[in-house]
């Protein structure tokens, strides 16, 4: 068989698109959301197909992400990406770096378009080109936002009953001992069975995470990113009672690295967005198993595409260290509109988007261009 003429990036969009918060907002220790802004690209090949990827900041203090900044950044490097092969996912992923230093965030959804591309392609699902599952479903988890200990437990155990095989709680923001009581009665009313996690993110400092651990040392539970640095949590690892999962502040793959070596976390909150997409989070999750850390495979937020990515690498994790894949669709009052049907959990558990690439096909007609890069 002879070569034929390799694919090449001739047009790169840019969309944007509001995504409202049911309820009117998602609170966590330090910060709070009622809509995000969403930006979408799309991949425009001289053949014809396009790939699509997704970025969307969870406000502007979750992490150092914005969504200005994300449409910002893109356009930076798009120039740098036109005429690439979008099927080699390494270079394209060199030329990023090499015409943008960090911003992790908008590099994964270009990333993430170009594995799109990838499987539309070949006509395989992405789960399968990031190495193949054995599943038809991901187990997902809950994030069960702070309210007053009765009403925290209430809402755990009618998460639970849904089907949900992990809760987390969300900490932190009010008095240390409002939240002791919280995961008290949230423990004391789900099963033993019901893996439990605390996510503080940065909301407390280095004693309430002591103080915490201590007063719930006979609770089976995790701790997520109680505080601000990877700096704070090294300094308290081994004060700890319960196992330690980093999340936000682990902002590359270096310093995943030095958390694994340095002993510091026995798991991990991963996210898309924060490493750079499915190309560098495909390292990280064989950097977590071949050193026996769990991982969860997240994003930020994010309508179906983001969902559909996080899936598909969901998927390709081994059971001993998967921990489950987090999703904003029980959370969204409205996303984008898409022409296949929505990625969404069932039973605590979310089927794997059938058809090539993602499996997810966004109806453009719904969504506010707001830029275009092309030849
Ligand atoms: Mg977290």
């Amino acid at each position: 068989m002879g070569q034929s003429t390799p694919m090449k990036i001739t047009e790169i969009r840019v969309y944007s698109h509001d995504i409202k918060v049911a309820g009117g907002r998602y609170e966590m220790a330090i910060s709070a959301v009622a809509t995000l802004d969403s930006t979408v690209v799309e991949l425009v090949s001289d053949e014809g197909l396009s790939g699509f990827g997704e970025t969307t900041p969870l406000g502007p203090t979750y992490q150092p992400q914005h969504a200005l900044g994300a449409r910002a950044a893109i356009a930076e490097m798009a120039p740098a990406l036109i005429g690439l092969n979008p099927l080699r996912t390494e270079l394209v992923r060199r030329a990023m770096d090499n015409a943008l230093t960090g911003h992790n965030y908008a590099k994964s959804a270009l990333d993430v378009a170009c594995w799109d591309l990838l499987g539309k392609v070949r006509g395989e699902r992405v789960c399968d080109l990031l190495g193949g599952t054995d599943r038809d479903t991901v187990s997902s988890y809950y994030g069960v936002m702070p309210d007053t200990a009765p009403r925290t437990a209430e809402a755990a155990r009618q998460r639970e009953t849904e089907g949900y095989l992990r809760l987390q709680v969300k900490v932190g923001g009010r008095p240390l001992a409002e939240d002791i009581e919280a995961t008290q009665a949230v423990a004391d009313s789900i099963s033993p069975a019901t893996k439990l996690l605390v996510d503080a993110n940065r909301g407390w400092t280095m004693r309430d995470t002591i103080e915490f651990s201590l007063a719930c040392r006979d609770i089976r539970l995790s701790i997520e990113n109680p505080c601000r640095t990877y700096d704070e949590h090294r300094a308290i690892a081994d004060k700890l009672n319960h196992p330690l999962f980093l999340d936000e502040c682990t902002t590359d793959l270096n310093l995943i690295t030095r958390a694994i070596i340095d002993g510091v976390a026995q798991g991990f909150g991963m996210k898309l967005s924060r490493v750079g997409g499915l190309t560098p989070l495909r390292t990280v999750r064989d950097l977590c198993v071949a050193h026996g850390i769990p991982l969860t495979i997240d994003d930020t937020w994010g309508g179906d595409i983001t969902a559909a990515a996080t899936v598909h690498m969901g998927a390709t994790v081994p059971d001993p260290f998967y921990e489950g894949t987090w999703i904003s669709y029980p959370y969204q009052e409205q996303a984008y509109s898409c022409l296949t049907p929505p990625v969404q959990p069932s039973n605590g558990t979310i089927p794997i988007p059938s058809g090539s690439g993602l499996g997810v096909e966004p109806d453009l007609a719904n969504w506010d261009p707001a830029l275009s890069i092309y030849d």
